[in-house]
């Protein structure tokens, strides 16, 4: 699709744009500061949920913690001396947010309990019209996609499931009024979230079923706290809180080594995984039922110190025998055994790979955004979309990463949405529409790159659609996609000037 009128004004705007947020999490946070930093006040977040926090808001499981160090998972802009534990739990990130939300003075910004249902692309008056689920309509210049990559969870259509007599919730979804003490629970899956949480709940407990569908790699985490000295010199000298992010910063991205495919690096990984196995599981027979069959990283590579040791509980089971159906009283395996339960957690992941459903989004010529992901979503740089002009993703497609801070990621392309928006005011543009080419391009190299990688290695994963193809991760190292996304190229952009 090209445009028309591919010329621009050269006058300059002082108009600022209407930029609408979807969703009030750690990217759509950062968008509105940002904005505000930059001097554009006319923006909106819509929020579903009651409050701010995105995920760390969805995601209250006991245990619930974020695997990426807590002094490199935060805003470089919002330093904070206070983090408790390298890796700090839910409640502190959760807090973080609601902190800087405070302190940027987004609050009024928010419209909370209110989802977007659908965002239509006006080319006339170059603004996106969107309805609410209440029904509301606003209006905007700039739509910015806040909504990430897990936020829908996603629970296996197991037959007989409505029959169940006792109490069921996903993970991402924890029904704090279920109390699991003494009860027989449960598990489907054995991710990132079963992981964190299964160990806290293994000893109130009567019964703890696991369904392990694939084993895991895990490594060790080595979690600590900050001592009080620690803290105090962290507020007292915020350069060395960024030397610390510096340093964790670089920690991490030396680890994308790993997931090349056949790296030495990833062998020591193997290597670290196998020992930690080996240490906490003495059982031959369980160890085997725990060993993955995959080269790690394929899957996203777990960090846990409690979770293997949990087995060696008289009250838990592992279960590899697929479930086949729920029945009114429990679960029953492929192999026609039944078990009993009270509670089932389904602990199973996200739907991953249909980005920004069920927002109905319509871009020129009334082009759904479905429509044109038909074959796997994909994204400029993993922010723009051809025929979606002036629509940003935050978290969009291939910028998930396996070994350093998502936030990094963020902030690179909020930096880019800026750069987009001072760009279109400068030279007083009704809109930017990535050219399908440059998309074209983008994506061929990403593609070919992300062959070379592990996540391409024969195993199933949330990373990729049921054809292999992987859209959820980028394919290098963070340090090369914040240079790729620094300075702009609006040779790639269709352009179109306010008339
Ligand atoms: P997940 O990694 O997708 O794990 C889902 C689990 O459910 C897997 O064990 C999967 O097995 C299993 N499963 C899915 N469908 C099933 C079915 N039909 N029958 C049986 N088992 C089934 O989901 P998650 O644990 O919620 O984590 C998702 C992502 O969220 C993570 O990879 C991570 O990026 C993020 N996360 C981060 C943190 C953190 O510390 N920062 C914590 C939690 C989550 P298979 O492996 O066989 O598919």
């Amino acid at each position: 699709m090209s445009l028309a009128a591919n010329h621009a004004s050269t006058r300059s705007s002082t108009h600022a744009p209407r930029v609408a947020i979807i969703g009030a999490g750690v990217a759509g946070l950062c968008t509105a500061i940002q904005l505000k930093k930059a001097g554009v006040g006319d923006f909106t977040i819509f929020e579903k949920s009651e409050g701010v926090g995105g995920t760390w808001r969805d995601n209250s499981y006991p245990g619930c913690a974020c695997d990426v160090p807590s002094h490199l998972y935060s805003y470089s802009f919002g330093l904070n001396p206070e983090w408790t534990h390298k890796y700090s739990p839910q409640s502190e990130i959760l807090n973080y947010l609601e902190h800087c939300s405070d302190k940027f003075g987004l609050r009024p910004h928010i419209k909370a309990k209110t989802a977007i249902a659908s965002a239509r692309f006006d080319s006339t008056s170059g603004t996106w019209k969107l309805k609410t689920d209440k029904g509301d309509d606003h209006e905007a210049e700039i739509l910015v996609s806040g909504v990430g990559q897990l936020n829908r969870p996603q629970i296996p259509p197991l037959p007989g499931f409505s029959d169940f007599a006792g109490r069921t919730f996903h993970s991402a979804r924890w029904d704090h009024s279920v109390d699991l003490t003494g009860k027989r629970v449960a598990v489907v899956g054995n991710g990132a979230s079963a992981i964190q949480f299964i160990p806290q709940i293994a000893a109130k407990v009567g019964q703890l079923t696991i369904f392990q569908r694939s084993a895991n790699w895990i490594v060790p985490r080595n979690d600590y706290a900050y001592p009080k000295w620690a803290r105090e010199m962290f507020h007292e000298m915020p350069f060395v809180s960024r030397i610390y992010r510096t340093y964790l910063y670089w920690l991490l991205e030396k680890n994308f080594m790993a997931f090349m495919k056949d790296h030495w690096f990833g062998k020591l990984f193997e290597k670290a995984a196998r020992q930690h196995l080996e240490a906490q599981v003495p059982d031959a027979a369980l160890r085997a039922k725990l060993t993955p069959d995959y080269t790690i990283g394929c899957k996203r590579i777990l960090i846990a110190d409690d979770f293997y040791p949990v087995f060696s509980r008289p009250n838990v089971e592992l279960v590899t025998e697929p479930p086949a159906r729920v029945t009114a009283h429990g679960v029953e395996t492929k192999d026609g055994k039944a078990r009993d339960f009270d509670v089932i957690i389904f602990a199973t992941g996200f739907e991953t790979t249909t980005f920004l459903a069920p927002i109905d989004i319509r871009g020129l010529n009334g082009r759904a955004l479905a429509d044109a992901w038909a074959h796997g979503p994909e994204a400029y740089m993993g922010v723009t979309v051809p025929c979606f002009p002036n629509f940003f993703l935050l978290y969009g497609p291939n910028t998930n990463l396996g070994h350093n801070s998502i936030i990094f990621m963020i902030e690179a392309q909020v930096r880019y949405v800026l750069q987009c928006i001072k760009e279109m005011r400068g030279r007083d543009l009704a809109y930017l529409d990535v050219r399908p080419q440059a998309l074209a391009a983008f994506s061929a190299r990403v593609q070919a790159e992300l062959k070379k990688t592990v996540w391409q290695a024969g195993c199933t994963s949330w990373y990729k659609t049921a054809d292999g193809r992987v859209t959820n991760n980028w394919s290098g190292p963070t340090i090369k996609y914040w240079q790729m996304l620094r300075r702009p190229d609006f040779g790639a952009y269709d352009v179109q000037a306010r008339v």
